[in-house]
Protein backbone atom coordinates (compact mmCIF):
# COMPACT_ATOMS: atom_id res chain seq x y z
CA UNK A 1 0.00 0.00 0.00
CA UNK A 2 2.58 2.22 1.04
CA UNK A 3 4.34 1.91 -2.46
CA UNK A 4 1.20 2.83 -4.21
CA UNK A 5 1.18 5.76 -2.35
CA UNK A 6 4.32 6.54 -3.35
CA UNK A 7 3.46 5.86 -6.97
CA UNK A 8 0.70 8.40 -6.86
CA UNK A 9 2.73 11.08 -5.74
CA UNK A 10 5.09 10.13 -8.81
CA UNK A 11 2.35 10.13 -11.26
CA UNK A 12 1.22 13.86 -9.51
CA UNK A 13 5.12 15.08 -9.38
CA UNK A 14 5.49 14.41 -13.06
CA UNK A 15 2.12 16.15 -14.50
CA UNK A 16 2.89 19.04 -12.16
CA UNK A 17 6.32 19.16 -13.49
CA UNK A 18 5.03 19.53 -17.03
CA UNK A 19 2.56 21.65 -16.28
CA UNK A 20 4.89 24.42 -14.89
CA UNK A 21 7.58 23.25 -17.49
CA UNK A 22 5.28 24.39 -20.07
CA UNK A 23 4.99 27.73 -18.51
CA UNK A 24 9.00 28.35 -18.68
CA UNK A 25 11.30 25.95 -21.10
CA UNK A 26 13.91 27.05 -19.82
CA UNK A 27 13.79 25.69 -17.12
CA UNK A 28 13.25 22.29 -15.82
CA UNK A 29 10.98 22.51 -12.44
CA UNK A 30 12.07 20.49 -8.94
CA UNK A 31 8.67 18.84 -9.31
CA UNK A 32 9.76 17.10 -12.55
CA UNK A 33 13.27 15.99 -10.90
CA UNK A 34 11.69 14.40 -7.63
CA UNK A 35 9.20 12.90 -10.71
CA UNK A 36 11.95 11.32 -12.26
CA UNK A 37 13.97 10.32 -8.88
CA UNK A 38 10.89 8.22 -7.81
CA UNK A 39 10.61 6.85 -11.22
CA UNK A 40 14.50 5.91 -10.73
CA UNK A 41 14.00 4.78 -7.43
CA UNK A 42 11.25 2.65 -7.76
CA UNK A 43 12.98 0.74 -11.46
CA UNK A 44 15.71 -0.10 -9.46
CA UNK A 45 13.76 -1.96 -6.61
CA UNK A 46 12.24 -4.09 -9.96
CA UNK A 47 15.83 -4.86 -10.54
CA UNK A 48 14.35 -3.15 -14.06
CA UNK A 49 16.66 -0.77 -16.07
CA UNK A 50 15.76 3.06 -15.65
CA UNK A 51 15.92 6.03 -17.99
CA UNK A 52 19.13 7.92 -17.28
CA UNK A 53 18.43 11.65 -19.33
CA UNK A 54 15.30 13.54 -19.03
CA UNK A 55 14.87 12.98 -23.24
CA UNK A 56 14.59 9.09 -22.63
CA UNK A 57 12.44 9.43 -19.43
CA UNK A 58 9.84 11.73 -21.30
CA UNK A 59 10.02 9.38 -24.31
CA UNK A 60 9.15 6.57 -22.10
CA UNK A 61 6.36 8.24 -20.49
CA UNK A 62 4.90 8.43 -24.16
CA UNK A 63 4.97 4.53 -23.98
CA UNK A 64 2.15 2.58 -22.20
CA UNK A 65 3.16 2.50 -18.70
CA UNK A 66 3.50 -1.86 -18.75
CA UNK A 67 6.71 -0.88 -20.51
CA UNK A 68 8.21 1.33 -17.75
CA UNK A 69 9.48 -1.23 -15.79
CA UNK A 70 7.52 -0.75 -12.67
CA UNK A 71 5.15 -3.83 -11.93
CA UNK A 72 3.45 -1.99 -9.11
CA UNK A 73 2.38 0.83 -11.17
CA UNK A 74 -0.66 -1.32 -12.21
CA UNK A 75 -2.08 -0.89 -8.69
CA UNK A 76 -2.83 2.90 -9.66
CA UNK A 77 -2.24 3.57 -13.44
CA UNK A 78 -3.59 1.38 -16.68
CA UNK A 79 -1.11 -0.57 -17.53
CA UNK A 80 -2.08 -0.25 -21.32
CA UNK A 81 -2.02 3.52 -20.96
CA UNK A 82 0.84 6.04 -21.63
CA UNK A 83 1.30 9.17 -19.52
CA UNK A 84 2.01 11.75 -22.70
CA UNK A 85 0.28 11.90 -25.30
CA UNK A 86 0.86 14.20 -28.28
CA UNK A 87 4.03 15.98 -27.23
CA UNK A 88 3.67 17.21 -23.79
CA UNK A 89 -0.07 16.67 -23.82
CA UNK A 90 -1.83 14.54 -20.64
CA UNK A 91 -3.48 11.44 -22.07
CA UNK A 92 -6.95 11.04 -21.51
CA UNK A 93 -5.94 8.24 -18.34
CA UNK A 94 -3.73 10.93 -17.21
CA UNK A 95 -6.64 13.54 -16.94
CA UNK A 96 -8.70 10.65 -15.35
CA UNK A 97 -5.61 10.11 -13.13
CA UNK A 98 -5.61 13.39 -11.85
CA UNK A 99 -8.94 13.91 -11.10
CA UNK A 100 -8.90 11.36 -8.75
CA UNK A 101 -5.95 12.51 -7.18
CA UNK A 102 -7.13 13.96 -3.93
CA UNK A 103 -5.05 16.90 -3.15
CA UNK A 104 -3.22 19.52 -5.97
CA UNK A 105 -4.71 22.30 -6.74
CA UNK A 106 -2.93 23.35 -10.04
CA UNK A 107 -5.22 21.16 -12.46
CA UNK A 108 -8.43 22.88 -13.99
CA UNK A 109 -10.86 19.99 -12.57
CA UNK A 110 -9.87 20.70 -8.74
CA UNK A 111 -11.64 24.51 -8.52
CA UNK A 112 -14.78 21.96 -8.79
CA UNK A 113 -12.83 20.53 -5.52
CA UNK A 114 -12.36 23.61 -4.06
CA UNK A 115 -16.05 24.28 -4.58
CA UNK A 116 -17.11 21.30 -2.97
CA UNK A 117 -14.90 21.70 -0.03
CA UNK A 118 -15.52 25.35 0.63
CA UNK A 119 -19.37 24.57 0.28
CA UNK A 120 -19.12 21.85 2.53
CA UNK A 121 -17.66 23.31 5.37
CA UNK A 122 -20.17 26.90 5.64
CA UNK A 123 -23.11 24.36 5.13
CA UNK A 124 -23.61 25.90 1.32
CA UNK A 125 -25.58 23.00 0.21
CA UNK A 126 -27.53 24.94 -2.12
CA UNK A 127 -24.92 27.28 -3.84
CA UNK A 128 -22.87 23.85 -4.59
CA UNK A 129 -25.80 22.78 -6.35
CA UNK A 130 -26.65 25.70 -8.49
CA UNK A 131 -22.68 26.34 -8.82
CA UNK A 132 -22.48 22.50 -10.13
CA UNK A 133 -25.99 22.90 -12.36
CA UNK A 134 -24.39 26.30 -13.57
CA UNK A 135 -21.47 24.55 -15.15
CA UNK A 136 -23.44 21.55 -16.53
CA UNK A 137 -25.34 23.90 -18.95
CA UNK A 138 -24.07 24.15 -22.34
CA UNK A 139 -25.36 27.54 -22.56
CA UNK A 140 -23.10 28.78 -20.17
CA UNK A 141 -19.61 26.59 -21.82
CA UNK A 142 -18.80 29.72 -23.46
CA UNK A 143 -19.86 33.24 -22.54
CA UNK A 144 -19.16 36.90 -23.29
CA UNK A 145 -17.19 38.34 -20.30
CA UNK A 146 -20.42 40.85 -19.98
CA UNK A 147 -22.68 37.88 -19.93
CA UNK A 148 -20.86 36.03 -17.57
CA UNK A 149 -20.20 38.04 -14.97
CA UNK A 150 -23.88 38.67 -15.05
CA UNK A 151 -25.06 35.33 -14.95
CA UNK A 152 -22.76 35.14 -12.12
CA UNK A 153 -25.24 37.19 -9.92
CA UNK A 154 -27.10 33.87 -9.16
CA UNK A 155 -25.16 33.17 -6.66
CA UNK A 156 -24.88 34.92 -3.47
CA UNK A 157 -22.02 33.82 -1.86
CA UNK A 158 -18.89 35.82 -3.07
CA UNK A 159 -16.08 33.12 -2.88
CA UNK A 160 -18.73 30.76 -4.58
CA UNK A 161 -19.01 33.24 -6.99
CA UNK A 162 -15.03 34.02 -7.49
CA UNK A 163 -14.62 30.24 -7.85
CA UNK A 164 -16.99 29.55 -10.56
CA UNK A 165 -15.07 32.43 -12.41
CA UNK A 166 -12.01 30.38 -11.84
CA UNK A 167 -13.79 27.90 -13.84
CA UNK A 168 -13.16 30.13 -16.99
CA UNK A 169 -10.37 31.19 -19.25
CA UNK A 170 -10.26 33.28 -21.76
CA UNK A 171 -10.18 32.55 -25.55
CA UNK A 172 -6.54 32.82 -26.43
CA UNK A 173 -7.29 32.78 -30.62
CA UNK A 174 -9.41 34.89 -32.18
CA UNK A 175 -13.47 33.45 -32.45
CA UNK A 176 -12.43 32.50 -36.31
CA UNK A 177 -10.74 29.50 -34.96
CA UNK A 178 -13.59 27.87 -33.37
CA UNK A 179 -16.64 26.64 -33.95
CA UNK A 180 -19.78 25.41 -31.30
CA UNK A 181 -19.86 22.21 -30.22
CA UNK A 182 -23.33 20.62 -30.76
CA UNK A 183 -23.47 18.41 -28.10
CA UNK A 184 -21.61 20.70 -24.87
CA UNK A 185 -21.52 24.29 -26.47
CA UNK A 186 -17.99 24.47 -25.92
CA UNK A 187 -15.28 25.26 -28.65
CA UNK A 188 -14.34 22.93 -31.50
CA UNK A 189 -10.85 23.66 -33.02
CA UNK A 190 -9.57 22.13 -36.23
CA UNK A 191 -7.30 19.05 -35.38
CA UNK A 192 -5.23 17.45 -38.48
CA UNK A 193 -8.19 19.12 -40.66
CA UNK A 194 -11.43 17.81 -38.47
CA UNK A 195 -13.12 19.79 -35.71
CA UNK A 196 -12.86 18.19 -32.54
CA UNK A 197 -13.80 18.97 -29.45
CA UNK A 198 -11.50 18.28 -26.54
CA UNK A 199 -9.42 15.28 -26.10
CA UNK A 200 -11.18 12.10 -26.09
CA UNK A 201 -13.58 13.80 -28.66
CA UNK A 202 -16.28 12.14 -26.73
CA UNK A 203 -19.22 14.82 -27.96
CA UNK A 204 -18.65 13.46 -31.63
CA UNK A 205 -20.42 10.39 -30.26
CA UNK A 206 -23.70 12.13 -29.61
CA UNK A 207 -23.95 14.60 -32.06
CA UNK A 208 -22.49 14.63 -35.77
CA UNK A 209 -20.05 17.90 -36.95
CA UNK A 210 -22.31 18.52 -40.01
CA UNK A 211 -23.33 21.98 -40.22
CA UNK A 212 -21.60 23.62 -37.84
CA UNK A 213 -22.18 27.08 -36.38
CA UNK A 214 -19.85 29.69 -35.48
CA UNK A 215 -20.06 31.51 -32.38
CA UNK A 216 -21.97 34.65 -33.20
CA UNK A 217 -20.22 36.73 -30.26
CA UNK A 218 -18.86 40.42 -31.97
CA UNK A 219 -14.87 40.11 -32.56
CA UNK A 220 -14.45 43.24 -30.07
CA UNK A 221 -16.15 41.09 -26.97
CA UNK A 222 -13.84 39.62 -24.47
CA UNK A 223 -15.06 35.83 -24.61
CA UNK A 224 -14.24 33.24 -22.02
CA UNK A 225 -14.94 29.29 -22.04
CA UNK A 226 -14.96 26.98 -19.38
CA UNK A 227 -10.88 25.80 -18.48
CA UNK A 228 -10.73 22.18 -20.89
CA UNK A 229 -10.88 20.35 -17.10
CA UNK A 230 -14.18 21.45 -16.19
CA UNK A 231 -15.38 20.97 -19.93
CA UNK A 232 -14.26 17.12 -19.22
CA UNK A 233 -15.02 16.87 -15.98
CA UNK A 234 -18.18 19.16 -14.89
CA UNK A 235 -20.15 20.16 -17.76
CA UNK A 236 -19.93 16.43 -19.58
CA UNK A 237 -20.37 14.17 -16.76
CA UNK A 238 -23.57 17.41 -16.01
CA UNK A 239 -25.09 16.50 -18.91
CA UNK A 240 -24.95 12.83 -18.24
CA UNK A 241 -26.41 13.44 -15.13
CA UNK A 242 -28.80 15.83 -16.31
CA UNK A 243 -29.93 13.19 -19.12
CA UNK A 244 -30.43 10.51 -16.55
CA UNK A 245 -32.09 12.04 -13.78
CA UNK A 246 -34.84 13.45 -16.52
CA UNK A 247 -35.15 9.24 -17.30
CA UNK A 248 -35.44 8.54 -13.76
CA UNK A 249 -37.82 11.77 -12.74
CA UNK A 250 -41.18 8.70 -12.15
CA UNK A 251 -38.78 7.26 -9.08
CA UNK A 252 -38.82 10.71 -7.62
CA UNK A 253 -35.28 11.61 -8.55
CA UNK A 254 -33.21 14.24 -6.98
CA UNK A 255 -30.39 15.31 -7.96
CA UNK A 256 -27.28 16.02 -5.75
CA UNK A 257 -29.02 14.96 -2.99
CA UNK A 258 -26.55 15.59 -0.08
CA UNK A 259 -23.37 18.04 -0.74
CA UNK A 260 -21.96 15.50 -3.09
CA UNK A 261 -22.66 12.57 -1.84
CA UNK A 262 -24.29 10.64 -4.55
CA UNK A 263 -24.86 11.92 -7.53
CA UNK A 264 -28.63 11.34 -7.73
CA UNK A 265 -31.30 9.78 -5.60
CA UNK A 266 -34.38 7.88 -6.65
CA UNK A 267 -37.29 6.37 -4.84
CA UNK A 268 -37.80 2.21 -5.03
CA UNK A 269 -40.66 1.44 -3.54
CA UNK A 270 -39.76 1.97 0.44
CA UNK A 271 -36.57 2.70 -0.23
CA UNK A 272 -34.07 5.26 -1.36
CA UNK A 273 -31.24 4.22 -3.83
CA UNK A 274 -28.36 6.59 -4.51
CA UNK A 275 -26.54 6.33 -7.69
CA UNK A 276 -23.26 7.37 -8.22
CA UNK A 277 -22.19 7.98 -11.91
CA UNK A 278 -18.88 7.49 -12.79
CA UNK A 279 -16.95 8.33 -16.90
CA UNK A 280 -13.11 7.13 -16.73
CA UNK A 281 -12.29 6.11 -20.68
CA UNK A 282 -10.51 3.33 -18.40
CA UNK A 283 -12.07 0.27 -16.34
CA UNK A 284 -8.91 -0.27 -14.77
CA UNK A 285 -8.94 3.83 -13.80
CA UNK A 286 -12.31 3.33 -12.32
CA UNK A 287 -11.39 0.52 -10.36
CA UNK A 288 -8.58 1.96 -8.90
CA UNK A 289 -10.96 4.59 -7.50
CA UNK A 290 -12.14 1.85 -5.24
CA UNK A 291 -9.21 -0.40 -4.60
CA UNK A 292 -7.28 2.51 -3.60
CA UNK A 293 -10.19 3.20 -0.79
CA UNK A 294 -10.59 1.77 2.06
CA UNK A 295 -13.03 -0.23 3.14
CA UNK A 296 -14.15 2.11 5.80
CA UNK A 297 -14.47 4.40 3.07
CA UNK A 298 -16.28 1.97 1.26
CA UNK A 299 -18.58 1.13 3.71
CA UNK A 300 -21.35 3.83 2.26
CA UNK A 301 -21.32 2.18 -0.73
CA UNK A 302 -22.81 -1.16 0.76
CA UNK A 303 -26.10 -0.70 0.93
CA UNK A 304 -28.51 1.29 -1.70
CA UNK A 305 -25.73 2.61 -3.56
CA UNK A 306 -25.09 1.65 -7.41
CA UNK A 307 -21.98 2.95 -9.29
CA UNK A 308 -23.67 3.52 -12.55
CA UNK A 309 -21.33 4.31 -15.78
CA UNK A 310 -22.85 5.94 -19.11
CA UNK A 311 -24.27 3.13 -21.28
CA UNK A 312 -21.67 4.71 -24.41
CA UNK A 313 -18.82 3.39 -22.52
CA UNK A 314 -20.06 0.20 -22.76
CA UNK A 315 -20.94 0.78 -26.66
CA UNK A 316 -17.54 1.62 -26.88
CA UNK A 317 -15.89 -0.87 -24.78
CA UNK A 318 -18.46 -4.03 -24.58
CA UNK A 319 -16.28 -5.67 -21.55
CA UNK A 320 -16.25 -2.66 -19.63
CA UNK A 321 -18.05 -4.26 -16.73
CA UNK A 322 -15.77 -7.25 -16.94
CA UNK A 323 -12.97 -5.90 -17.23
CA UNK A 324 -14.08 -3.08 -13.71
CA UNK A 325 -14.70 -6.14 -12.16
CA UNK A 326 -11.33 -8.25 -12.80
CA UNK A 327 -9.17 -5.59 -11.79
CA UNK A 328 -11.25 -4.32 -8.63
CA UNK A 329 -9.67 -6.29 -5.55
CA UNK A 330 -11.60 -9.13 -4.45
CA UNK A 331 -11.84 -7.63 -0.76
CA UNK A 332 -14.00 -4.68 -2.23
CA UNK A 333 -16.33 -6.71 -4.61
CA UNK A 334 -18.76 -7.26 -1.72
CA UNK A 335 -18.99 -3.21 -1.68
CA UNK A 336 -19.46 -2.38 -4.78
CA UNK A 337 -22.41 -2.68 -7.65
CA UNK A 338 -20.98 -1.26 -10.65
CA UNK A 339 -24.03 -1.12 -13.81
CA UNK A 340 -24.64 0.74 -16.95
CA UNK A 341 -27.44 2.83 -17.61
CA UNK A 342 -29.89 0.61 -19.20
CA UNK A 343 -28.79 -2.15 -16.17
CA UNK A 344 -30.22 0.15 -13.82
CA UNK A 345 -33.74 1.17 -15.16
CA UNK A 346 -34.53 -2.55 -15.62
CA UNK A 347 -33.11 -2.87 -11.92
CA UNK A 348 -35.46 -0.15 -10.66
CA UNK A 349 -38.55 -1.55 -12.94
CA UNK A 350 -38.28 -4.91 -11.00
CA UNK A 351 -38.05 -3.12 -7.64
CA UNK A 352 -41.23 -1.25 -8.56
ZN1 LIG B 1 -18.42 19.14 -26.95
Amino acid sequence: MQAGIELKEMLYLIARGIQDWKKNWMHVPDSFYKGHSLFIKHCFLSNNRHPNNLYDFIHLLHRPSAEWGIPALAEVFPNDASFLSEGFGFSIEADDFLEEYENPQEFDQSVMKEILLYCREQGLDEEYRKARSFLSQPENAVLTYYNLVKKLNVFENLKVKEHVFSCYEILANSLGNYRQCPHCGWTLSLIKGQWKCNKEYLCEYFQSNANLKEFSFMESEKVYRLRAGIQRYVLLTGIFEENLYQRLRQYDAILYPDIDQFDIQVQAGEKAINIDMKDYKSPKTLANVFNNKSNHDLEKYSYDVYIVIPDYRKQLNSRYVEQFYAHLQQVKHKYIKLMTERQLLRKLKEEE
